[in-house]
């Protein structure tokens, strides 16, 4: 007998028949001689509905309150669907992520999972029951508050729960059949990965694919659990996160490139005029750890002879921009910078692969391929096996297919979506 960690996030949940589906998949799961125990995502929009009521009611609510209200949204599927299976004659039990053992650190909207202590779930399971737990949220071993993961946690929850009760496997259900060479909403020629090495999907979940989590990725790398990505909408096999292949033994086959990223949620920053001696560059990324922003990308133009000076560039989530601006201008004195440019009208493509280690010539397909398009690049950076590029936004889409069509990514069929409001 296996034991099956399953999670359904918001799509596959969006009202009462697709809850009722849900249950029917979960009850099949259970009478194939299987242990089940499933997370589930808040109901279809649910989550953004509950950012925008709060928004109403105080432009800054307090954070333990905000996660109050954002943990009610997993607490109603996971009662809902609890319902759905016993209304099918199955025992189950539903368990809040506190209830369930997920202890977090104290940080509201952006807790991490620091244990799993899943005691009351490995007794549920024991005693036939199917169990079923509200994702996205945790209890603070500290504070003893009840917080959240980060927007879509709840793959982190599966993850978690998954290897801590050493289940055989982690699966992920979502509205596509899978992890597709590029976002299939953006790119229809895309193609399902039958299987993908945990560090790709880190590098493409870091480089804007919204598939799965990125911090999902992080602990099932860790703790070397496989995932299986898939349709709640149909049966066809989805794509396994697993680990690379430990002896290197390269398939002849294996594609050189897993696939293509896309992020527009970040924005850039150029400090003007900064003078060009040692020391300036960490006095602006000093200011800008200390207001909490996380940076990704870095530029410093040459610096033209006749002025000393130089100008520097870097990208940083978009919703972190005005608290960068403003800490910045803080020390405009101090620094002695001319300006500060801020410019939310980028995008971001990463190109990635385990293959690009090892095989030439990656870059001067994807810049050619770039070229061939008229794309503009803006800033380049590079990791062992992915490169990234910044681009004008309204250029993205177009730019996406055709690097994808120029690593020869495109397929036939059309991929299909099955639900979602891409929101
Ligand atoms: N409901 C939460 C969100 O929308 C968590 C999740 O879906 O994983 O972000
Ligand atoms: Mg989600």
């Amino acid at each position: 007998m296996s034991l099956v960690v399953q999670k359904y996030g918001g799509s596959s949940l969006a009202d009462a028949e697709s809850i009722k589906r849900v249950a029917h998949r979960i009850v099949e799961t259970k009478k194939a001689g299987n242990d089940v125990c499933v997370v589930v995502s808040a109901m279809g929009d649910t989550t953004d509905e509950l950012l925008d009521l709060a928004e109403q009611v105080s432009p800054v609510p307090p954070p333990r309150e905000m996660d109050m209200l954002l943990t009610a949204g997993e607490r109603m599927s996971m009662a809902l669907v609890a319902m759905a299976i016993a209304d099918l004659g199955h025992s189950v039990r539903s368990f809040t992520g506190s209830q369930a053992g997920v202890i977090t650190d104290a940080a509201h909207g952006k807790a991490k999972i620091i244990d799993v202590t899943p005691g009351r779930i490995t007794s549920a399971l024991g005693d036939r029951h199917i169990v079923i737990v509200a994702g996205f949220q945790g209890v603070s071993q500290g504070t003893k508050e009840i917080t959240t993961l980060g927007r879509g946690g709840s793959d982190t929850t599966a993850v978690a729960l998954a290897a801590a009760l050493e289940a055989d496997v982690c699966e992920i259900y979502t509205d596509v059949d899978g992890i597709f060479t590029a976002d299939p909403r953006v790119v229809p020629s895309a193609r399902k990965i039958s299987s993908i090495s945990h560090d790709e999907m880190l590098e493409m979940a870091a480089s804007g694919a919204k598939i799965l989590h990125l911090r999902c990725v992080e602990y099932a790398r860790r703790f070397n659990m496989p995932i299986h990505v898939r349709s709640s909408f149909s049966s066809k096999e989805g794509t396994w996160v697993v680990t690379a292949d430990p002896e290197g033994t390269q398939d002849m086959e294996e594609p050189i490139i897993a696939g293509v990223a896309h992020d527009r949620s970040e924005a850039k920053i150029t400090v003007v005029g900064v003078p060009d001696e040692p020391g300036r560059a960490g006095q602006i990324f000093t200011t800008v750890a200390k207001a909490q922003v996380n940076i990704d990308m870095i530029v410093q133009n040459v610096s033209e002879a006749d002025t000393g000076r130089t100008d520097i560039s870097f990208t940083l989530p978009m919703s972190d921009g005005q608290r960068a601006v403003e800490a910045l201008m803080g020390t405009k004195d101090e620094v002695g910078f001319a300006s500060i440019q801020y410019d939310d009208q980028i995008g971001k493509l990463s190109l990635v692969g385990a293959g690009m280690r090892t095989n030439p010539g990656v870059s001067a397909t994807f810049f050619s391929a770039l070229a061939g398009a008229g794309i503009n690049i803006e800033m380049i950076s590079t990791s062992e096996i992915r490169i990234s590029v910044v681009t004008r936004i309204d250029q993205l889409d177009e730019a996406l297919r055709a690097v994808h069509t120029a690593f020869d990514l495109d397929t036939e069929g059309e991929a299909v979506v099955y639900g979602g409001t891409g929101r």
